[in-house]
């Protein structure tokens, strides 16, 4: 799809010429399956260079719209890209959603606390990119309306990889290519139609003077040939079954490994996340290496961040002690992850514990 809008159009869409008319159809008919996809309107819809821009720019319009006063809401295991940005905006005015220790959006908690106070925004992400726990969206969004409270969603996670049917009715929606197959450096926010957004970015009159800068036609569009791809296997329920290679692997790791556990077990979690704590003593650097020396990328902590070696905020939220947090250990799958990859993970991790076992022993001896 790149390589066909590059070559065949690649106009600038602004243009009045025909090369520019062929690149506004091109990105009208993203706009429209991605529109269709959502649930929501074409118009509401907005281009960014991902998703740390469309959640910049979300926080950004709330402090412009809000001012000094304004209070928002955020879970308290949002990405650094809104948690960092609410913070810088609002200071103390963000309040943290608090997490269960199974990593879900406490929701009495915020049942009880939005009876009393409505604050100018609520964003909740759909699913969590450090442990995969999926948060209950639809009902923290009834709970918004019913209280007439503005609501957002971080769905970069669950888009691509989940239904992406209703998340047109959240207010604003994030979404980014890269999680599901798609090129980096592209993702869109869904808007409220009725409503003026105050733009990140000014200079030009694009996305109707929401967001200026030229657009990338052919990222927009493999954007949508990756969704569409990912959409036709959810259909098909590809997803459930690639849960139940993850739930086999999740067994047999933890019959290997006697001690590690797995955070956010009792959760609905993501199809294709197992954030694991390895068993005491252990150092979750020596396994990312050694899994990258068989040839497995694991992670550490939030893959945006690879490198950042301070506990989680994630894993703090659900209570867990720093020293509990630094043996935390990330596997990602994804589409085309099969069966045989995760049981060849499970048995490399079984031959590393039993390595390591023994170095221990010998160093003790
Ligand atoms: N939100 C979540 C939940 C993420 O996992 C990421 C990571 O990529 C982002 C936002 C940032 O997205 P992008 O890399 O497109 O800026």
């Amino acid at each position: 799809a790149w390589l066909n809008v590059t070559e065949k159009i690649g106009g600038n869409p602004s243009s009045m010429h025909q090369f520019g008319a062929r690149a506004a159809t091109a990105l009208a008919e993203a706009r429209e399956k991605l529109a269709h996809f959502l649930g929501c309107h074409p118009a509401e819809i907005i281009w960014t260079s991902g998703a740390t821009e469309a959640n910049n720019t979300v926080i950004h319009h709330f402090a412009e719209k809000l001012g000094a006063t304004g209070e928002i809401w955020i879970s308290s295991i949002e990405h650094p890209c809104v948690n960092d940005s609410a913070e810088h905006y609002f200071g103390q005015r963000a309040k943290k959603i608090p997490v269960t220790h199974d990593g879900v959006i406490d929701l009495d908690w915020f049942t009880m606390e939005i009876a009393d106070k409505r604050p100018g925004l609520v964003g909740v992400m759909a699913a969590n990119n450090e442990t995969g726990v999926i948060q209950p969206w639809r009902e923290i969004l009834a709970i918004c309306q019913n209280y007439e409270v503005p609501f957002f969603t971080d769905a970069v996670q669950w888009l691509g990889k989940m239904p992406s049917k209703d998340l047109g009715e959240c207010d604003f929606v994030s979404g980014a290519a890269h999680k599901f197959g798609g090129p980096r450096g592209v993702g869109f926010l869904k808007v409220p139609r009725k409503s003026e957004i105050s733009p990140l970015l000014f200079g030009g009159k694009q996305e109707r003077g929401r967001r200026a800068g030229t657009e990338n036609v052919a990222t927009i569009v493999s954007m949508l040939t990756a969704l569409e791809i990912r959409e036709k296997q959810i259909t098909r329920n590809e997803h459930i079954l690639r849960g139940v290679w993850r739930d086999n692997f999740e067994r047999e790791f933890l019959r290997a490994i006697p001690g590690a556990s797995i955070i956010g077990a009792n959760s609905p979690r993501l199809w294709n996340t197992v954030s694991a704590l390895m068993p005491d003593g252990d150092r979750k650097l020596e396994w990312v290496v050694r899994l990258d020396k068989a040839g497995f990328a694991a992670s550490t902590g939030s893959a945006c961040t690879t490198g950042k070696e301070e506990p989680s905020h994630v894993l703090a939220a659900m209570g867990y002690q720093t020293a509990q947090a630094v043996r935390a250990v990330r596997f990602s799958g994804g589409w085309e992850t099969t069966e045989a990859d995760w049981s060849a993970l499970a048995n490399t991790l079984e031959k590393i514990h039993g390595e390591t076992q023994h170095t221990k022993t010998h160093s003790i001896a």
